[in-house]
């Protein structure tokens, strides 16, 4: 049985105000959430903060991004070294890195390594832009995604993966739930082939691109979609633990 999983992408927003403000008030709604993880990726300037209201709380805090070098000579990046100390997660390979910040599929391999020599559990990101997937070209686009970045890697301890369209992201046009958890499946198998059975059918794997409160029972309804990678949804409390107890509802979980 794989443990439901619900992650927030709060990408560039909220000052430290802010998001101290927005963790207050989920933590204030919350309730009892049993029998899913949830995690908060907000801004790194935050990450202190936040880490520090979570302590006694079942929320647990992700990173957005990351360099894949200890220390050294890279002004304004920030290292896995640093981050192991501040929150269990990274989010890596979003394709907001991928297209405006030029990452490759070989720097987010390193990325991956490097999280997963760190202690720290990477939710790596995969998905074809449009036209990629106009030309039918999905498959091979994330099967290259993957096997570059895992390929040579002998497994990565609490890695989850997410199903990210490009052209699903913060479009408000969602995949069709059908067509996430087709796609879903092939990314199992492909880990089936790097790395095993058994990996593969206990690595979650998660839907993400416009998921909101009303979309997302369709998503987590798949037995494939473990849960979903939320980014502007995850900006207002309500409709992020909205998403939460859905997908801990419909996966069997207690609330
Ligand atoms: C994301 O940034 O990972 C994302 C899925 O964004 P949104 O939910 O806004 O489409």
């Amino acid at each position: 049985m794989r443990i439901p999983f619900v992650a927030g992408n709060w990408k560039m927003n909220t000052t430290v105000t802010e998001a101290e403000t927005l963790v207050y008030t989920m933590l204030d709604q919350l309730d009892n959430i049993a029998g899913i993880e949830i995690v908060l990726c907000p801004p790194f300037v935050s990450l202190l903060a936040i880490n520090m209201m979570l302590k006694d709380f079942p929320i647990k805090l992700g990173a957005q991004n990351m360099h894949f070098e200890l220390k050294g000579a890279h002004t304004g990046e920030i290292s896995p070294l640093m981050l192991s100390e501040l929150c269990e997660f990274v989010i890596l390979g979003h394709s907001e890195r991928r297209w405006y910040f030029g990452e490759t599929d070989e720097i987010v391999g390193k990325k991956v390594k490097a999280a997963a020599t760190n202690k720290l559990k990477p939710i790596f990101c995969v998905g074809e832009r449009l036209e990629e997937n106009e030309t039918g070209k999905t498959k091979e686009v994330i099967s290259r995604q993957i096997t570059t970045a895992l390929a040579d890697i002998e497994s990565v301890p609490g890695l989850v993966i997410a199903y990210e369209p490009v052209w699903a992201i913060g479009t408000g046009k969602a995949a069709s739930s059908e067509q996430a958890a087709d796609t879903i499946g092939f990314i199992r198998s492909i880990v089936k082939k790097i790395w095993g059975k058994d990996i593969a059918q206990n690595l979650r794997i998660l839907y993400g691109g416009s998921v909101t409160s009303d979309n997302i029972a369709e998503f987590v309804s798949q037995q494939e979609i473990d849960g979903a990678l939320v980014g502007g949804a995850s900006l207002k409390a309500e409709e992020f633990l909205g998403i939460v107890k859905q997908s801990a509802v419909i996966k069997g979980k207690s609330i």
